[in-house]
C-alpha cells in the first residue's frame, strides 16, 4: 500500500504532499494531498472497493432524517427529470437519432428525462446496486450495474455522454475518462460527422476544500460526509481535460450562493442543508407540487440557476460545468 507521504498524483503521477486530515463515514480517517505539478487535490490512501460499496448502500440514496445519506434525493427527482428534458431537447436539435450514456445514472431520473425529449437510445451505468434497482422503474433505459469499463461498450459508440457528479467519487478518474474517450464517437472525416460530446458536472474544488482547511487550522480532522475522493479546481480541471485530448468547448461555474456558504463567506446559520440539519430539526421530505413536474418549470429553474455563469478566474461557484468534444486525430 502507498503511504500518504509518498502519494503520487492520480492524474499526472507527480509527487504530492499530504495537507489535511479527514474522516469519511464507514471508511475512516484519510488524508487529502495536493499535487504540486497539476494542482489536483485527492484523498489518500484510496478507499478499497469493499469500503466504497459499504458507503454507497441504499441508505445513501434514501436516508432517514439525521442519517448520513440524502433525505431528499427521491422526492427531488422532478428537478433531475427536468434537467434531463432540457438536455434531451438540446441533443434532439443536433441529431434526430443517437445514443446517449449517463455514467453514474443513480435512480435514472435525469436519463429518463433525456430519453423522453431526445428520442435517443438511452444507456445508464452505476456502481450502486440500490441505484440501479431504482432506475429499473424507469421504462426504456438500458442499464448496467458496475464500472463503465466492465460494461464493455463498443468503441465509437455514443454521441453524447453525461458524467454528473461522478468524477469526484471514483478512485481512478483518469482511467474512467480514457474509457469515456474510447466509447465516445470519433469524428468522421468521410461523412463530416463531428465527434461525440461529453457533459461534465463536478463540485468546485475550491469550495470543497475550504471547510477542510478551516478544520486543519483548528487542528482537527474535517468530516468528508460525501466521501468525495477528488477535488478539481477549475483551472486544473480544464487543463486536465485538454491533456486527455478533449477539446473543451465551454467551462463555467454555477451556484454562487451555495459556493459562498462553503467558503464561509455567508453564516452557516442561514443555510438549511440536508447535510447540516440535525435529526431533531429535520423536516420530513415533501412531495413536489404538480406544476414542478412541467417543462416550463424546468426552463424557469434552469434560467434562474444559469443566470450567473461564473468565469474560471472567479472560482466561488459551487458547481463546475464543462462541455468537451472528442476532436479529430
Ligand atoms: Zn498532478
Amino acid at each position: 500500500m502507498t503511504s500518504a507521504a509518498d502519494a503520487g498524483c492520480p492524474l499526472c503521477q507527480s509527487a504530492a504532499e499530504p495537507r489535511y486530515r479527514i474522516e469519511i463515514p464507514e471508511i475512516g480517517e484519510r488524508q487529502v494531498a495536493a499535487c504540486r505539478a497539476c494542482g489536483f487535490w485527492f484523498v489518500t490512501p484510496r478507499p478499497s472497493a469493499a469500503e466504497l460499496e459499504r458507503f454507497y448502500s441504499r441508505e445513501y440514496f434514501d436516508s432517514e432524517p439525521g442519517g448520513r445519506g440524502f433525505t431528499d434525493y427521491l422526492p427531488k427527482s422532478h428537478a433531475r427529470v427536468g434537467e434531463g428534458w432540457l438536455a434531451g431537447r438540446r441533443l434532439r436539435r443536433e441529431k434526430e437519432r443517437g445514443r446517449v450514456l449517463d455514467v453514474g445514472c443513480g435512480a435514472g431520473d435525469f436519463l429518463a428525462g433525456v430519453r423522453e425529449t431526445s428520442g435517443w437510445e438511452a444507456f445508464g451505468t452505476d456502481v450502486s446496486p440500490a441505484a440501479i434497482e431504482l432506475a429499473r422503474r424507469e421504462p426504456g433505459l438500458t442499464l448496467f450495474h458496475g464500472e463503465l469499463a466492465a460494461a464493455a461498450f463498443p468503441t465509437d459508440y455514443f454521441d453524447a455522454i453525461f458524467l454528473r457528479n461522478v468524477l469526484e467519487h471514483v478512485s481512478d478518474p483518469a482511467g474512467l475518462m480514457r474509457e469515456v474517450w474510447r466509447v465516445l464517437r470519433a469524428p468522421s472525416l468521410r461523412s463530416g460527422q463531428a465527434g461525440g460530446r461529453v457533459w461534465l458536472l463536478i463540485p468546485n474544488g475550491h469550495t470543497e476544500l475550504a471547510p477542510f482547511a478551516a478544520a486543519h487550522r483548528r487542528g482537527q480532522a474535517a468530516e468528508n460526509v460525501q466521501a468525495h475522493l477528488n477535488f478539481f479546481t477549475p483551472v486544473c480541471f480544464r487543463d486536465w481535460l485538454a491533456r486527455l485530448g478533449f477539446r473543451v468547448e465551454n467551462i463555467y461555474m454555477l451556484g454562487v450562493k451555495r459556493g459562498l456558504f462553503e467558503l464561509g463567506c455567508l453564516p452557516a446559520s442561514w443555510r438549511t442543508s440536508r447535510r447540516t440539519r440535525s435529526a431533531s430539526e429535520a423536516k420530513p421530505p415533501r412531495e413536489a407540487a404538480a406544476w414542478k413536474h412541467t417543462l416550463a418549470y424546468a426552463y424557469l429553474r434552469r434560467a434562474l440557476k444559469a443566470s450567473f455563469k461564473l468565469p474560471l478566474w472567479l472560482p466561488v461557484g459551487q458547481e463546475l460545468h464543462a462541455v468537451a468534444r472528442r476532436p479529430a486525430g
